[in-house]
């Protein structure tokens, strides 16, 4: 399937048997999984067609005119952009089966149990302990800064599995279902005031067999495609012009010429052009992800969006002067989703913070850029060789 007026006839024939105005809305989004019409580049009966990943744009144009209901992508964004990527890569048939449909239509949220409180950045020096138990595993440990975690069904979870060896070998890579009596969510809150992440503790959580992705003790190789994916997925959203944090700063400019001074103009033209530059490479970073699997390239663009989103946040605050210092709610929220634009300035400039923590610090990602793409030598690493249970901590 390479040819887009199948892909439009066969979007026509979705819309003729569940017309969008006489369907409900999860029925509609099953039936279009079904059509292979949900991402056309995953295979047959997987809610795709093996189709280019570049015609995904001929079934949403065609849908979206039509007035059909979307998957809300961003609010199941840890599902679509990391788990559903790695399930298709590692996971076994029945788990692609179980899992894929029920992501991409929202109707079971994901979350990412990676960090803890003593591994982030060295992330493969997680201590949470999966131990082999009867035909399944036990595990138990701590997570924390888990996005959604409040709202999921299930989690993609690396523990420790064995600690006599270096520590990227000894991990391995599961699934946990959420609702787990053993897994409890705490709300963290942030410089916002919103809690949209938690910490989380893993208390004997009983984990089968069936829901390990990759063989065990291969677990880093596969966090490699979850980090990547991560990465394109933050940093490398579809977004129209001035459609990022750009967007409002520049309507304020437009609108109120008595905040204009010369050195402001002088600073959003640049970031203004700056945004455009990042909007358009994110364009031709997805056109090479349709080529194969995502590279250091995301690493790049994450650096850059989350440079730009602290600086054009910080100009907006900087031209509303006493307004862009009002903050309209500090009650302690549970988001959905995080919309930089649906609030006010002050909101914009502190959650953008986080931007450069999130999904692997700018400090790290320059180290991936520095090693991957630009070939300088590694930082040095003395502890590549040592059993994890040997290492200082
Ligand atoms: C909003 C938000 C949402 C998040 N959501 C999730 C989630 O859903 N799931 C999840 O698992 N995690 C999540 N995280 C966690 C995030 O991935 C980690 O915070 C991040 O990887 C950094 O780890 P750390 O906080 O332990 O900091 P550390 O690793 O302790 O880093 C502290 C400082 O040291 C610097 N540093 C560390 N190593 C190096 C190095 N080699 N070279 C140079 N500088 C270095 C860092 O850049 C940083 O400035 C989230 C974080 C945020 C802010």
């Amino acid at each position: 399937m390479n040819d887009a007026a199948e892909l439009r006839d066969r979007t026509r024939e979705l819309l003729a048997s569940h017309p969008p105005a006489h369907t409900g809305r999860l029925d509609f989004l099953r039936a279009r999984f079904d059509a292979g019409l949900a991402w056309v580049h995953y295979p047959e009966g997987l809610g795709g067609l093996g189709a280019p990943r570049s015609l995904q744009a001929v079934v949403d144009s065609g849908l979206e005119a039509a007035g059909a209901p979307d998957n809300d992508p961003r609010r199941i964004g840890i599902g679509l952009g990391m788990a559903a990527p790695t399930i298709l890569r590692y996971g076994t048939e029945e788990q692609k089966r179980q899992y894929l449909r029920p992501l991409w239509t929202g109707e079971e949220v994901w979350c990412q149990l990676f960090s803890e409180p003593g591994a982030g950045s060295d992330l493969a020096a997680l201590g949470t302990r999966a131990v082999r138990d009867g035909e399944g595993w036990r595990v138990n440990g701590q997570k924390v800064w888990t996005s959604s975690a409040h709202l999921a069904r299930w989690a993609i979870l690396i523990a420790r599995t064995d600690p006599d060896v270096p520590k990227h070998q000894g991990i391995t890579y599961f699934i946990c279902d959420m609702t787990d009596p053993g897994v409890e969510v705490r709300p963290l809150r942030q410089i916002t005031g919103e809690a949209e992440f938690n910490e989380v503790f893993l208390t004997d959580v009983r984990i089968p067999d069936s829901r390990r992705l990759g063989d065990v003790g291969d677990g880093w190789r596969v966090a490699q495609t979850t980090l990547m994916n991560e990465r394109v997925s933050i940093g490398g959203m579809r977004i129209p012009r001035e459609g990022g944090m750009i967007g409002p700063v520049a309507k304020t400019w437009r609108e109120r010429p008595e905040l204009r001074t010369h050195d402001l103009h002088q600073r959003l033209l640049r970031l203004w052009v700056e945004a455009e530059v990042a909007r358009l490479t994110g364009e031709r970073l997805r056109q090479q992800l349709v080529a194969g699997q995502p590279g250091p390239e995301g690493s790049g663009m994450k650096l850059a969006f989350a440079r730009l989103n602290q600086e054009i946040s910080g100009l907006e605050v900087e031209l509303l002067g006493e307004e862009g210092l009002l903050y309209d709610d500090w009650t302690m929220r549970r988001p959905e989703l995080v919309d930089f634009t649906g609030r006010e300035a002050g909101y914009r400039y502190l959650r953008s913070k986080g931007n450069s923590i999130e999904g692997g610090t700018s400090e790290v990602l320059l180290n991936i850029v520095a090693e991957r793409v630009l070939g300088l030598p590694p930082e040095p690493r003395t502890d590549k060789d040592v059993a994890w249970k040997d290492l200082a901590r």
